[in-house]
């Protein structure tokens, strides 16, 4: 390989700056429940002064690792880590080809390590450098989930109880597979979607009745129905007053978002899956979606993640980042500097940390009273204990049970998730 393909001509103004230089990139990889985290470390030459960034893409944690270590790390020594926008554009070309969750989740570890340093250096939070606070904690919303809508509906009263306003809500589909909730007793492995339909319908009928019109309730689609059913779907949902209808097409798909938004006003959440702004610039800008919910470090970081917040907030689109367990406590610390510095914010999704997690990672953010709540700690505020990651390795090979699974159809036909 030639020398301008490992390491790209530096900037000219690299001699006049601050003197503080990047020294080691690496990747450690954790496993404190069974899922893979995928964590970047910087190192500069200040003594101590180093930053944390997530790039956990739990399917494919080697192949990220691979990117950091043997691909980026070498084009980041000697630079500033002051130089985050110029740092990341570099590295995002630096392959020609481009984007990608591979790609993405490891410019994503990178950038978020060169935010956590800047915040380092300047003795002050991620979102004070983002423009500071739009509100005091982030409200949350939790999962209910239940083998019925009793089950189901028992569970939100519950959460309400707590002091939760906000509850995604998934029951199991009689007699087949489902997404988000446990199977019905007897149940097979075949998605229905037709019997999915029915039963998500009946269970929000039923939630309306019994928890009443003041909670905000969500349904994740998961992308697993035709487009039209989904279309559908969004109508005969309006009548209960969705705060959102999750991912009810797949990236593949959103053409057919126009056909929802031609046809009911239930609120659309999309973008779990988007890697490229390609997607998601014009379900944005072309106002298809309410809320977008991409996973951060799936589009490259903190930084692209700020940059879409800013355009959404200018199309009157508000955010609800993903938040699930395959997030390390850093990723969740970035979606929190996010949320709490974002005038255009919707909702969090919530993720209960183990408390391994909270040992891994000190700083874990805090959740209380149905909100998760900054700290004034510089940077994005957690920290990795290397020694006790190093307790829990990621299993030697990548077990196939571990993998994502789509479900099939009763024909065995695959089904895209
Ligand atoms: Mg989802």
């Amino acid at each position: 390989m030639s020398s301008h393909e490992t390491r790209p001509p530096e900037p000219p103004w690299l001699e006049e700056s601050s003197g503080v230089r990047i020294t080691g990139v690496r990747t450690i990889l954790t496993a404190p429940t069974g899922t893979t985290l995928v964590v970047v470390r910087v190192d500069t030459n200040q003594p101590g002064l180093y930053g944390l960034g997530c790039a956990t893409f739990t399917q494919r944690a080697k192949a990220v690792a691979t990117v950091v270590d043997e691909y980026l790390a070498p084009q980041l020594i000697g630079r500033d880590p002051a130089d985050i926008t110029d740092i990341v554009s570099t590295l995002h070309v630096s392959g020609y080809w481009r984007s990608g969750p591979v790609l993405n989740n490891a410019l994503s570890g990178i950038d978020m390590a060169l935010w956590d340093i800047k915040g380092k250096v300047a003795g002050l939070p991620v979102w004070q450098l983002l423009g500071g606070r739009c509100r005091t904690a982030v409200p949350l919303y939790t999962h209910a989930a239940g083998v019925d809508a009793e089950e189901v509906a028992d569970e939100v009263l519950e959460w309400i109880e707590a002091g939760y306003k906000h509850v995604r809500c998934q029951v199991a589909v009689p007699g087949g597979s489902t997404y988000g909730a446990p199977a019905a007793a007897g149940s097979g492995d075949a998605w229905d979607p037709r019997a999915y339909l029915r039963t998500v319908r009946g269970l929000f009928e039923h939630l309306r009745s019994e928890v009443g019109s003041e909670v905000e309730l969500i349904h994740d689609v998961h992308e697993r129905v035709h487009p039209t059913e989904a279309v559908r779907l969004a109508k005969d949902l309006e009548q209960y007053d969705l705060f959102y209808l999750e991912d009810p097409v797949a990236p593949e798909d959103l053409d057919w978002l126009r056909a929802i938004r031609s046809q009911c006003a239930t609120p659309i959440a999309i973008g779990e899956l988007f890697v490229n702004p390609a997607e998601y610039r014009p379900v944005v800008t072309e106002r298809l979606c309410d809320f977008i919910r991409v996973h951060i470090s799936a589009i490259g970081g903190l930084t692209p993640a700020w940059r879409l917040a800013n355009l959404a907030e200018t199309f009157g689109v508000r955010t609800a980042w993903h938040g699930p367990g395959d997030v390390s406590p850093i990723g969740h610390a970035a979606n929190l500097a996010l949320d709490l510095a974002g005038p255009n914010f919707g909702i969090q999704e919530q993720h209960l940390f183990a408390e391994q997690h909270r040992e891994v990672f000190p700083g874990c953010p805090e959740i209380r009273d149905g909100h998760l709540w900054p700290s004034d700690a510089p940077g994005l505020g957690v920290d990795l204990d290397e020694a006790l990651a190093a307790k829990f390795p990621p299993a030697a090979k990548a077990e196939p049970g571990r993998a994502w699974r789509p479900p099939r159809r009763g024909d065995g036909a695959l089904q895209r998730p």
